[in-house]
């Protein structure tokens, strides 16, 4: 139904948009599209050591280039630590969030389990400081889980991968709100931001699946509605590698209309769509919607 309906693309400004993040710039607008609802786009720069100058603007450029314009103003998470803040203030009133005073190299040496790159945290802040200096702040997810009757197993359904289920406790630990380096984590401003913009469907990269459950223990501690998830497929470079800035994927060029329908195009078989047959931006987006709406009746 028209109105009930609001999806975004949230890019972090650490680099222009590469062809993986132009598949969910597509994905996350042609479902809205296709859903008649409206489609946001959201700046994430908390993180802000590792954005770059200039990046948000030509992000939008790149988009508008690609003819996918926001339906509302664009937000930037770097204007909204108070909104932030008080979310954190609202879990510490109700015992759910504490100080951490680890730094990485005391949870990787007390820790048994190695959850990818990232160390599980071993919860040793969790009954007090033990005289350390705050450093970050962690939610208390089992403390969530148990005043809220939740299941210590998070499971929810992806559009795309289907039923999916997290022990976060067990597999990520009190994950962190706000970092050591007093920045807003990207789990508490992504959960307060899609509830404030009114977002009612995810549509993102596959990467970002595994921070699903965290997420939704997170809304159900604001008490936020969860919105609902699909992870788009990821693009791989060359040598098989996952496409992100980290690893060097090139910035997208989209400096003419060959140029944009060549990304489009490659976004677009990564999603399953044919190839367009068209001469402009627009009358692709057009070409694929009308492909997309088929395919949902
Ligand atoms: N800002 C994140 C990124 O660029 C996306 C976060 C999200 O869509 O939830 O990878």
């Amino acid at each position: 139904m028209p109105g009930d309906y609001s999806g975004r693309f949230a890019p972090s400004p650490t680099g222009l948009l590469h062809a993986g993040s132009l598949v969910a710039a597509l994905a996350s607008w042609l479902d809205a599209r296709s859903r008649g609802g409206r489609w946001l786009v959201r700046i994430e720069d908390v993180d802000t050591p590792r954005c770059v100058p200039g990046a948000d603007q030509a992000i939008l450029q790149q988009l508008a280039a690609c003819g996918l314009v926001p339906d509302g103003p664009v937000v930037w998470q770097s204007q909204r630590g108070d909104v932030y803040a008080d979310a954190l203030q609202t879990l510490v009133n109700k015992g759910w969030a504490y100080p951490c005073g680890c730094s990485r190299k005391d949870i990787e040496s007390a820790q048994t389990v190695a959850r990818h790159s990232a160390a599980v945290y071993p919860g040793t802040c969790r009954e007090g400081l033990g005289g350390k200096p705050a450093r970050a702040w962690r939610l208390n997810v089992r403390a969530v889980q148990e005043a809220l009757g939740l299941s210590a197993i998070t499971h929810w359904t992806d559009r795309r991968l289907g039923p999916q289920q997290q022990n976060v406790n067990e597999e990520v630990g009190d994950f962190v709100l706000r970092r050591a380096d007093g920045l807003w984590a990207y789990q508490l401003a992504v959960v307060v931001d899609d509830a404030a913009q009114g977002i009612t469907h995810v549509v993102r990269g596959q990467d970002l699946a595994d921070n699903t459950a965290r997420q939704i223990v997170l809304q159900h501690a604001l008490g936020l509605p969860s919105p609902q998830y699909l992870h788009t497929p990821l693009v791989l470079g060359s040598h098989g590698e996952k496409l992100s800035k980290q690893n060097g994927a090139l910035a997208l060029e989209l400096h003419n209309p060959p140029a944009v329908l060549k990304a489009l195009n490659t976004a677009a078989q990564a999603l399953g769509l044919p190839p367009t047959t068209t001469h402009s931006a627009e009358h692709a987006l057009h070409q694929w919607l009308a492909q997309q709406t088929s395919q949902d009746c």
